[in-house]
């Protein structure tokens, strides 16, 4: 990576606008925005430089104008060259195996997946037409969240359901969060290397990215071969304010008992589900942990159902690994929360994980080497590993833009 400069990267999601200026080399930012209620009169934009943050009330409301707006003010500052701009893209489809360089036919491909992520594409899409707009000298690449679940094999991605709704409709599972699980797999596996001189092309991971989202992906020499979320970020582990895994049925009985459309119910299986359902308190892991040590009953048990699904699906990835050689940590809990980091392990120590107090304790405030928390042995290690997928979708932006 030859060139000095700045990527922008943006994270367009529903309601929110993410933007940062990444240097691709050190990771640096030299600003970044996160903008709230995007798409509502109330719409605010916190914009942080090195000399603090402002907040910023966009011109427009719309989402479109909203991102206008803020590239415009990006405009006016005196920042580093822009190299690129980098767009998170959350559902790839079974098209998109990799980043590509956005034209007007990859455009189109990324609204034509829409129907699989109703939420999420047509804001990254608008994201995306805001951008090009602005800044139409520059190169845009669009980074998929499903793209690094690409090599899973077909027995872990199909869905045992009537064929035409997978030939017909692409119900299978694609996985989520596929820029995190890469760049933490790559750093477990720089890291590994370092310390053990263990060979990544030979290296079995389960990665487990805990944050508000959260997914857990077997990667076996550097490659996903299987992952926890599904069709949707809604399957698998229990997350802030999503179920995970359910039986399908429970939506036909609520529908029946409630009357509720099952779009309403998919809602709340996203949005008002969870650690915030079980707890009846909140979906933040600091707040539980603070009360579940005063004793409150929600909170425990919020914590406790969280551990023991993530705990099984990690188990059970290392199905599709034939073994475990690390569990890697990553995401906001996975690299903070090191009292369901104990919890975690507790469960898996039959899979010979066992853990490090100390090392567990100090992770976060000096960071352990290889940031190990397991005790030494034979069997395998569990380490955290802060992610960094802004400096990911940088990284891949300028690889494309070089290619040019
Ligand atoms: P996102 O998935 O939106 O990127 P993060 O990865 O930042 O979110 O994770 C956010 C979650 O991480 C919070 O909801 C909170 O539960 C947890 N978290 C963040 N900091 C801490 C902390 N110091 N201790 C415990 N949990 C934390």
């Amino acid at each position: 990576m030859s060139s000095s400069g700045s990527v922008v990267v943006v994270n367009c999601g529903s309601s929110s606008v993410k933007l940062a200026l990444v240097d691709p080399v050190t990771g640096q930012r030299a600003l970044s925005c996160l903008g709230e209620r995007i798409g509502s009169p109330d719409a605010v934009v916190h914009m942080t430089t090195a000399e603090g943050t402002r907040t910023i009330t966009p011109a427009a409301s719309t989402h479109r104008g909203a991102l206008a707006h803020v590239l415009q003010r990006l405009l006016d500052l005196d920042l580093p060259p822009l190299l690129g701009v980098g767009h998170r893209v959350v559902q790839g489809g079974a098209v998109f195996h990799g980043s590509v360089r956005i034209d007007d036919r990859v455009l189109g491909q990324i609204h034509d997946l829409s129907a699989l992520a109703p939420l999420h594409n047509p804001a990254n899409a608008s994201g995306i037409e805001a951008a090009r707009a602005v800044l139409p000298d520059l190169e845009h690449v669009a980074v998929f969240d499903t793209a690094f679940h690409q090599t899973m094999p077909e027995t872990n991605y199909r869905y045992a359901v009537p064929a035409r709704w997978y030939e017909e409709f692409g119900v299978r599972r694609y996985g989520m969060h596929g820029t995190s699980h890469r760049f933490v797999s790559q750093r477990a596996a720089e890291i590994l290397r370092a310390a053990d001189g263990r060979d990544p092309r030979e290296l079995k991971l389960v990665v487990a990215h805990l944050g508000n989202g959260c997914s857990a992906t077997a990667v076996l020499g550097g490659r996903s071969v299987d992952t926890t979320m599904g069709l949707t970020p809604l399957e698998g582990l229990v997350m802030g304010t999503r179920s995970g895994d359910l039986d399908p049925a429970v939506v036909e009985l609520v529908a029946d008992r409630t009357g509720e459309p099952v779009t309403e119910i998919v809602r709340q299986l996203n949005s008002s589900s969870g650690l915030l359902a079980l707890s009846g308190l909140s979906n933040d892991v600091r707040t539980l942990s603070a009360k579940a040590a005063e004793g409150h009953a929600g909170a425990r048990l919020a914590l406790d159902v969280f551990v023991h699904r993530a705990a099984k699906h990690v188990a059970a990835l290392t199905v599709s690994l034939g073994g475990l050689d690390a569990l890697v940590l990553t995401g906001g809990i996975g690299e903070n929360a090191k009292n369901v980091r104990s919890m975690l392990l507790a469960r898996l120590r039959h899979l010979g994980l066992v853990e490090d107090p100390a090392a567990n304790d100090e992770h976060g405030r000096s960071s352990t080497p290889a940031g190990r928390i397991t005790v030494p042995g034979s069997g395998p290690l569990a380490m955290v590993v802060p992610t960094d997928e802004e400096l990911l979708i940088a990284r891949d932006t300028v690889a494309l833009v070089e290619r040019t």
